[in-house]
């Protein structure tokens, strides 16, 4: 049987000379232009953030790379799951305008010897345990905002310290773009939709919804006077004894600053990093503000 032909009705670019082309028409009649990156491998978390910039913004453009720097040796770019043509209908069905599907030489030009850095709220949490990782996540929105130029630009909660660092990025930089910060999409056990998911076994399937019922169980302990150091170990023995491998932190921070917390405080978040099997999962959640 022969492939059925796949028609793409949005358009699919994929240089920054193409895109800048494109969307000027709509630039120059003042259309808020509205971008969501992506890496694809594409589910309902990544269509809340293109429903949200639909509703928003007069243009969508969404982009579809898979950033190599933001991956650390022996990490899984090269598994990671790749399938544009399902990725560009399920944006052509969510509303999208414009796909930017850039090859990584339009990315990182031989020769590129430009790094973007965000000091200080990078070095904590997955910063510590992924050297690297927010160089490449700093480096990479750099040049997909240069290249597609938005007014606004969506990010989910899910990678909770990704959104915090770009929103320091665009403070710190003076950047005209609002970033927009979209709730996590879970399971209806809990599980925070990630492309990743589709790498446990069915024994890790079911241990992962732990972390979200741990974060939860543990927002309820948080009261004055609360030793947040016992309860984060307390948060992390729970992921063991539900059968995640490892833990590679769980935390409660300010969730501004990312500052470890030292007690019960208005605005903080808890945050977690664990592994099942070579699978490694995050997951965050607000605290209710203290009566
Ligand atoms: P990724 O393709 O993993 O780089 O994700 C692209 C964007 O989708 C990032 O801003 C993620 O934070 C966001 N995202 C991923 N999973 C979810 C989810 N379950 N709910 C909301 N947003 C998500």
């Amino acid at each position: 049987m022969t492939e059925p032909e796949v028609s793409y009705p949005l358009t699919v670019l994929r240089t920054a000379a193409e895109l800048r082309a494109a969307t000027q028409t709509y630039r120059d009649e003042g259309k808020l232009i509205g971008l969501v990156p992506t890496m694809g491998a594409l589910h309902q978390g990544h269509l809340a953030l293109v429903d949200r910039a639909a509703r928003d913004c007069g243009l969508v453009i969404a982009s579809l790379f898979v950033n190599p720097t933001q991956f650390g040796e022996g990490e899984d770019f090269d598994a990671y799951p790749r399938n544009e043509a399902d990725d560009i209908a399920k944006f052509d069905a969510h509303g999208v305008d414009f796909v930017y599907a850039p090859d990584a030489a339009e990315i990182y030009p031989a020769g590129l010897a430009t790094t973007v850095t965000v000091s200080g709220i990078t070095e904590g949490l997955c910063g510590a345990t992924r050297p690297g990782h927010f160089d490449g996540v700093t480096t990479v929105v750099s040049r997909l905002f240069e290249h597609c130029a938005p007014d606004v630009a969506y990010f989910g909660e899910k990678d909770y310290q990704q959104y915090k660092v770009v929103q320091r990025l665009v403070e710190q930089l003076g950047l005209d773009i609002r970033v927009v910060g979209i709730t996590t999409v879970r399971e209806r056990d809990g599980l925070a939709l990630s492309s990743r998911n589709a790498y446990l076994n069915p024994g890790q399937r079911r241990a992962a919804p732990a972390m979200y019922g741990t974060m939860f169980a543990l927002a309820g302990r948080l009261h004055d006077g609360v030793d947040i150091a016992a309860q984060c170990a307390w948060g992390a023995q729970a992921l063991l004894d539900a059968g995640f491998d490892s833990v590679d932190y769980f935390e409660i921070c300010d969730a501004d600053t990312l500052i470890p917390a030292t007690g019960n405080a208005p605005n903080l978040r808890i945050l977690a990093a664990a592994r099942l099997g070579k699978t490694r999962l995050i997951d965050n959640m607000p605290v209710d503000p203290p009566d």
